[in-house]
């Protein structure tokens, strides 16, 4: 007698197998048996009919680290299907603290307003979400800044040699602790503070663990090739996987994703194991300040602010923008700023300025009467630079090239949300609670960009392999039955960027270690998920 059994549906076992008309045996979380089970006994059952019945969807790279803090629950994550996300990435993760103050990178401490943060490792992170609950599976990276704020604070120059080996020791803590491995965040302080050598260093130690290196690339415009080459060198020399997160190209380098992609493809042919992903969106999403040049941010927040509210170094922050854009360092979006494309910027949240959340920023300028890049600036002093923001600079081809490419995989690179409280305010990126739906709506079933069967593996087979999740991301006997059940006619996401925290279609049964999540299309609030550590 088996616990569950799916029947009827149409399953695409996660590794780009054709689909197969199949039912799907559960017992003690575990898939058992798939196959024609129409004589076997079950307590419950659920007709797949006319549906896909998948792998649960993997995410590799969320920024949930705190928001499951908040709430558990993981509502915006299941209810697109995944059952599994990685966290702690560009930079930045739960954990490491110091000494029980979070680093908040690129993150936006309002999004997380009331945090009580009672750990330093990610051992008690995990004794935390573990006694709270939590809805998806959760693995994560260390983020590089932590360590790097940890063993040496803000500063804008190369770690001296006590604190390059803190930085060895927090970084080989994090990885006994379960991490799989160490994420970079280039483009955000102090990440660009950090020289080629100090991520081959770190990367070395995460290599004895057997752990993978990836990151949010220093240069995403006309430097981009030299900085997946600096990705690719670190995998090289620190002799480790290595992974380059949203590798897509703002303007002028639109469509560089072609030879990036050749150039992986040498690389893997001469032996270094290197990856990239892509976010299905042309607008992005990430902390305003990224607008800045990075030697504006040595030292931290106090310092920064301190430096706006100097005339002098005010004029320097806006002459290094407008002159350099991108190419100074920072987000690629300092090029919005650089060619006036106001229009294409949007402030997310903001709390003395809660009014001006979801503008761009042509109209806030107008609204505050007064220079749009100056709105970025003064909001910066007004909100304390927490504030996040929208941006739309990239292409969709570039996304489909990476999408279609062998090792390039689809990632959200949102948060697990629920739609009440603090994790509701603002107006944040709908990726939280629609990217998945919205590729397989838009990509798939509308372009045809990839089959059924390549899409879904990307999504589930393909992460669990490159970040080596054990019995996850397939459907087979003896894999964890995390399982989504969805119609291919109805997918797609709910959430748009007028309304960003709406709930998708056509995922009626979400199934996160054999216990129900979703259940004919309801949430369930069964936290039934767990946290993944690197297997040893
Ligand atoms: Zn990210």
């Amino acid at each position: 007698m088996y616990d569950l059994v799916l029947c009827n549906g149409r399953v695409l076992d996660g590794t780009g197998a054709p689909a197969l008309s199949a039912d799907v045996g559960i017992q003690e979380g575990r898939v058992v048996a798939v196959g024609d089970l129409s004589a076997v006994d079950a307590r419950q059952t659920i007709d797949a009919s006319e549906r896909f019945v998948a792998p649960g969807f993997i995410d590799m790279h969320t920024h949930s680290d705190l928001t499951l803090v908040i709430e558990g629950r993981a509502s915006s994550s299941l209810a697109q299907g995944i059952t599994t996300q990685i966290a702690g990435n560009c930079g930045v993760s739960a954990a490491p603290t110091l000494d029980h103050e979070p680093y908040y990178g690129p993150l936006d401490p309002t999004m997380t307003r009331g945090l009580v943060c009672d750990w330093i490792g990610f051992d008690e992170y995990f004794e935390r979400l573990d006694d709270q609950g939590i809805g998806t599976n959760v693995a994560t990276l260390v983020g590089h800044g932590n360590i790097r704020v940890a063993a040496m604070g803000w500063e804008d120059r190369a770690a001296r040699p006590g604190e390059m080996e803190r930085m060895c020791q927090l970084t080989a803590r994090a990885m006994e602790d379960g991490s799989l491995g160490l994420s970079s965040g280039l483009a955000y302080a102090p990440g660009p503070y950090a020289p080629l050598d100090e991520l081959v260093e770190l990367g070395k130690v995460v290599g004895r663990y057997g752990g993978l290196y990836t990151s949010h690339i220093r240069n995403q415009t006309l430097g981009i090739a030299d900085a997946v080459g600096e990705v690719i060198e670190v995998g090289q020399r620190a002799g480790i996987s290595a992974h380059v997160s949203h590798m897509q190209p703002g303007s002028p380098m639109l469509g560089a994703t072609a030879d990036l992609l050749a150039t992986i493809d040498t690389v893997r042919a001469g032996g270094v194991d290197v990856s990239c992903d892509a976010i299905p969106y042309t607008i992005g999403s990430t902390t305003l300040k990224s607008l800045l040049p990075p030697w504006a941010l040595d030292g931290g927040d106090k310092a920064l602010l301190g430096r706006l509210r100097d005339p002098d170094m005010r004029h320097r922050i806006k002459v290094d923008t407008l002159t350099h854009g991108a190419e100074s360092g920072g987000s690629r979006k300092r090029n919005l700023v650089k060619d006036g494309t106001w229009d294409r910027i949007w402030l997310g949240s903001a709390e003395a300025n809660a009014h001006l959340a979801g503008k761009d920023f042509a109209e806030i300028g107008r609204i505050r009467d007064q220079d749009p890049h100056d709105a970025v600036l003064d909001i910066l002093i007004e909100e304390e630079a927490r504030p996040w923001m929208l941006a739309e600079d990239v292409s969709e081809q570039d996304f489909l090239n990476i999408a279609r490419h062998a090792t390039g995989g689809v990632i959200s690179d949102g948060f697990s949300l629920i739609p009440e409280g603090v994790l509701a305010e603002g107006r944040h990126h709908p990726r939280s609670y629609a990217a998945f739906p919205y590729f397989l709506r838009r990509f798939i079933r509308e372009q045809g960009a990839l089959t059924w069967e390549q899409a879904v593996h990307k999504l589930t087979g393909h992460a669990a392999a490159r970040f080596r999740l054990a019995d996850r991301g397939v459907l087979r006997e003896g894999a964890w039955a995390d399982v989504v059940i969805f119609d291919p006619e109805r997918i797609a996401e709910g959430a748009d960027f007028d309304d960003p925290y709406r709930y998708p279609h056509g995922i009626d049964t979400v199934l996160v270690n054999g216990v129900a999540a979703v259940y004919e299309g309801r949430l369930t609030d069964s936290r039934s998920g767990r946290i993944l550590r690197r297997a040893a």
